[in-house]
C-alpha cells in the first residue's frame, strides 16, 4: 500500500515546497508512485516522443573559472580548441542527414569581439546551408544584451543557460568571487534571453557540496516561477583539476546523487507538464542506461555528441564522461535501440519546440 501522504501530495493540483522536500526524500513504494504518476504525466501532456540535439562542443576555452568544472580557465591539462567552421558545417550535415531537426552549439565562455563574430558568421552559415531547416540552441554562457541580440538575429532560436543553483548564497560557494561570477548577472542574462523571445532553457547540478534538499526543492521551485521552456539538470561529478574536488568524501555517493536527478525529472515533469526536459550525458555517466531512466520518468529530449572524436578528451566537463570514444554514427544506432527499449520513439524531423513554448508565445 502506497502511504496516503504521497497519493494525497500526488493529487494535488499545485505542489508546495513542504510536498516538494517530502517527494524528493520518498523511497521504495513512494518512490515508484513518484516515477509512475511523472511517466502518466509525459504520456497525457507530451506523448512518448523524444527530441535529439545533435551536440557540438564547439570550444573549450573559457574565461571563466567555475570551482566545479574540468574545462575552468585555471585548468592547464587541456588543449584549448576551437573547431573551425568546415568541422561544424560537417557536424551540422551529419544532423541533417538523419534527421535530426535540431543542433546545440556548446562551449566555453568567451566574450571577445573575434568570438562573437565568429558564432553570428557561423550561425548565418548553417541557416544558408540547411535552407533555415535546422534549428540551432546556443549554449554559450553570459553575453551582452547586443550580442544575444545579433546571435538571434543571425539564426538562433533557443538558448542554454544554467542558473546553476537558484541559491544565491550557495552560489558564492561554487564560484570565485568576483564581477565575472555573479548570480544576479546570470539571471539577468536569463531575462534577457527571454525578453528577445529566444526559448529559454535553465538548468542546476544535483549532489554539489553544501547544497541541501531545501535547495533542490527551491531549484524546481525557481524553474516554475521563471516559466522556463526547457531544462537541462543531472547530477555534478567531481573533477580532479578542480577546487571542488577537496570535498569529494563529503559528497552523496554517486549512485544516490543519480537517483536524486531522476527524482528532480519526475518531479519537475509534474510541476510543468508541458515543457522540454533533457535526460542528460551527466545522467549516464553515472549509469550506464541513465538518459533512459530518465526519459521513463519525464524527460523527452537526449543530445547525441556531434563534436569531432578527436576534441571530445579536452571538452571533459566532469570524470567519466561517456562516449568521448564513439563516433556521431555508433552514438545514433547505440541511442536508437535503447529509446526504444524505454519504450520511447525518436521524433526524427521534428524541430520539437516545448509546447510550453508555443503556449507562452500565444499569450505574449
Ligand atoms: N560555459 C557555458 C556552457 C558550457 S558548461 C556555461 O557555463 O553556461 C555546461 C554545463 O556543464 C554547466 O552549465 C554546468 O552545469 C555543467 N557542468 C560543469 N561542470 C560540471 C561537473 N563537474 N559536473 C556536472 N556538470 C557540470
Ligand atoms: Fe566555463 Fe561553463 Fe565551465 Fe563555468 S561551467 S568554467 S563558464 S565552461
Amino acid at each position: 500500500m502506497i502511504s496516503t501522504r504521497v497519493e494525497k501530495i500526488l493529487k494535488n493540483p499545485i505542489l508546495t515546497k513542504e510536498d516538494i522536500v517530502y517527494l524528493l526524500n520518498t523511497r521504495d513504494k513512494e518512490r515508484l508512485a513518484l516515477f509512475g504518476k511523472a511517466r502518466e504525466m509525459k504520456k497525457d501532456y507530451v506523448g512518448n516522443k523524444v527530441y535529439f540535439r545533435g551536440l557540438i562542443e564547439y570550444a573549450n576555452d573559457c574565461k571563466k573559472n567555475c570551482y566545479y568544472c574540468g574545462i575552468r580557465a585555471g585548468n592547464n591539462r587541456y588543449v584549448r580548441y576551437r573547431m573551425t567552421d568546415s568541422e561544424v558545417l560537417e557536424a551540422v550535415m551529419f544532423a541533417q542527414k538523419n534527421d535530426y531537426a535540431s543542433i546545440v552549439i556548446q562551449s566555453g565562455e568567451q566574450t571577445n569581439q573575434a568570438f562573437v563574430s565568429k558564432v553570428e558568421s557561423l550561425l548565418k552559415r548553417i541557416k544558408k546551408q540547411t535552407e533555415g531547416n535546422i534549428h540551432v540552441t546556443l549554449s554559450l554562457g553570459e553575453q551582452s544584451e547586443e550580442t544575444y541580440l545579433r546571435w538571434f538575429e543571425a539564426g538562433a532560436h533557443r538558448y542554454l543557460l544554467r542558473i546553476e543553483v537558484s541559491n544565491p548564497e550557495l552560489y558564492k560557494k561554487l564560484h570565485p568571487n568576483n564581477k565575472t561570477h555573479n548570480h544576479s548577472r546570470r539571471l539577468e542574462s536569463l531575462n534577457t534571453l527571454r525578453k528577445l523571445h529566444y526559448q529559454v532553457g535553465t538548468g542546476v547540478m544535483i549532489g554539489l557540496p553544501f547544497q541541501t534538499i531545501s535547495d533542490l526543492a527551491d531549484d524546481l521551485i525557481f524553474f516554475r516561477d521563471f516559466d522556463v521552456d526547457m531544462v537541462g539538470m543531472g547530477p555534478f561529478i567531481e573533477h580532479v583539476d578542480t577546487p571542488l574536488y577537496q570535498y569529494k568524501n563529503d559528497l552523496l555517493p554517486l549512485t544516490e546523487r543519480f537517483d536524486l536527478s531522476l527524482k528532480m525529472v519526475a518531479i519537475l515533469r509534474i510541476l510543468m507538464k508541458n515543457i522540454n526536459i533533457a535526460a542528460t550525458t551527466a545522467m549516464q555517466a553515472i549509469d550506464p542506461q541513465g538518459r533512459e531512466k530518465a526519459l521513463m520518468v519525464g524527460a523527452n529530449v537526449i543530445m547525441p555528441n556531434l563534436t569531432p572524436v578527436k576534441y571530445r578528451q579536452d571538452y571533459l566537463l566532469y570524470e567519466n564522461k561517456p562516449c568521448v570514444d564513439e563516433d556521431a554514427e555508433e552514438c545514433k544506432s547505440c541511442l536508437e535501440t535503447r529509446i526504444h527499449m524505454a519504450g520511447d520513439t525518436i521524433a526524427y524531423g521534428e524541430w520539437g519546440d516545448s509546447q510550453h513554448f508555443q503556449e507562452r508565445i500565444k499569450k505574449d
